[in-house]
């Protein structure tokens, strides 16, 4: 089965109209027809804009969040069918920085998972343990929690979602996970998918995302179990975004 790595940029509560603008011309400018597919999920108010910057280009347009609900009152929320109107190919779901602000449980990750697919849209679904978690040594219990949770809903459609590994130390702290340390769970990850799954988990791609950046892309995407990136600091930089696309053709 051919399966091309994923890179995804996660812009998170950054960007402006103009600085959106100049970024996403220097990215069109330089990325020629990648190797792999790439994404970027900016900030709901710019989703119009990104869709009109993107269109006819090799990179997909994502969402950074997606309700578990399909309309009604939920102030401050947007559903997978109105991110589908903006083009929103993908749309990461149970990101650890609403697992920890905005108290997401797995149960929530689960529901956004559903209600993402029911569009159409490609759940980049966020798994990872805390500093303290690992030093618990209960890393692999927890993403197999977290892990767990979403497939129990979505089982049925479990090929179609995108599994992210970041472990929350290593986001946007400059501590990346070794190429070992996150081979190891993308491993185990793989493992629960195939119990899921057995003839699709080959070709879910996992990501891994943390402080992933231009100089350590290419060891991490070596791992035979990982199969792109979820990229926060270094995709605000075109030069960055693009050296770790080469990285992973
Ligand atoms: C992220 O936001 O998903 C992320 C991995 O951030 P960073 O690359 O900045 O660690």
């Amino acid at each position: 089965m051919t399966k091309k790595n994923l890179i995804v940029g996660n812009w998170k509560m950054n960007g402006g109209l103009q600085g959106n603008q100049a970024l996403v011309q220097a990215l069109l400018q330089a990325v020629g027809q990648p190797a792999c597919d790439v994404a970027v999920c900016a900030p709901a108010p710019y989703l119009a804009q990104l869709q009109a910057l993107l269109a006819a280009s090799p990179i997909a347009l994502g969402a950074q969040d997606v309700s578990a609900h399909a309309q009604g009152a939920f102030t401050g929320e947007q559903s997978a069918a109105m991110l589908k109107e903006f083009g929103v190919r993908y749309a990461i779901v149970g990101h650890s920085e609403r697992r920890q602000y905005h108290r997401e449980t797995d149960e929530t990750v689960a529901a956004k998972t559903a209600a993402a697919l029911s569009q159409g849209i490609t759940p980049i679904v966020c798994v990872g343990e805390t500093l303290a978690e690992r030093e618990a040594g209960q890393t692999h219990d927890v993403v197999k929690r977290q892990l767990a949770a979403v497939i129990h809903v979505n089982g049925h459609c479990i090929s179609e979602i995108v599994v992210a590994y970041e472990p929350v130390w290593a986001i946007g702290t400059g501590k990346t996970a070794s190429p070992e340390q996150a081979q190891s769970v993308h491993a185990l990850l793989r493992a629960q998918l195939h119990h899921a799954a057995s003839e699709h988990a080959a070709g879910i791609r996992l990501l891994y995302g943390g402080s992933m950046n231009a100089a350590n892309a290419a060891e991490l995407l070596a791992q035979p179990d990982i199969d792109g990136g979820l990229i926060g600091g270094a995709s605000l930089k075109a030069p960055d975004f693009l050296q770790i696309i080469s990285a992973a053709a």
